[in-house]
């Protein structure tokens, strides 16, 4: 597990024994992390590919060089900082072999690349993949289902 991704650096009395209760649970149900503690691996991975995700569904149908040029230095950035260890290396792994680079021409390359290597992850953890078509992707991460509305 990576460096700073983990419960166990943890401070405090009240905090830890949250962090202890968190962790007894089965590892595979993503835990709500208790308030103002550092993130787990789940909750930040789930935090950061909703983020990659509705950036991938905002992004333009027809890019500028320099929104291409920012959303391949996001990722690229990834593969150097993300805070989980193994979780960057294969990150890392992946993004050289399927440079992101050529699938930043359009909103929906965007989306599918994105849902591409998410998947990759899925499939490493045992979860079920996200079928990566841009109309199911773009409500799942833009417009909303049915009953999405607030
Ligand atoms: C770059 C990166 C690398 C990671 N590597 C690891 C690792 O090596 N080991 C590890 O334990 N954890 C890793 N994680 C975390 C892991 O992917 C999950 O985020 C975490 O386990 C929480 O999973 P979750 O079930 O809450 O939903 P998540 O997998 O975080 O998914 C959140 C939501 O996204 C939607 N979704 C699911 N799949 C897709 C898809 N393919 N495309 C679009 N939307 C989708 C679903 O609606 C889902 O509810 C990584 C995270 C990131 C960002």
């Amino acid at each position: 597990m990576g460096a700073a991704a983990k419960g166990s650096t943890t401070r405090g009395k009240s905090t830890a024994a949250a962090q202890s209760t968190a962790q007894s649970t089965p590892k595979s149900t993503p835990q709500p992390t208790p308030p103002s503690c550092p993130l787990g691996r789940e909750v930040l991975g789930l935090f950061t590919w909703s983020f990659l995700h509705t950036t991938a569904s905002h992004y333009p149908p027809s890019p500028t060089p320099t929104d291409r040029l920012q959303i391949t230095n996001l990722i690229t950035s990834l593969t150097h900082l993300y805070p989980c260890t193994d979780c960057r290396a294969d990150f890392k792994e992946s993004v050289s072999k399927n440079p992101i680079e050529p699938h930043t021409k359009n909103k929906n390359d965007l989306m599918i690349y994105l849902c591409k290597r998410h998947n990759e992850v899925n499939v490493k953890l045992g979860k079920k993949e996200f079928e990566c078509d841009p109309r199911l992707l773009d409500e799942r991460w833009r417009t909303g289902f049915k009953g999405c509305e607030t």
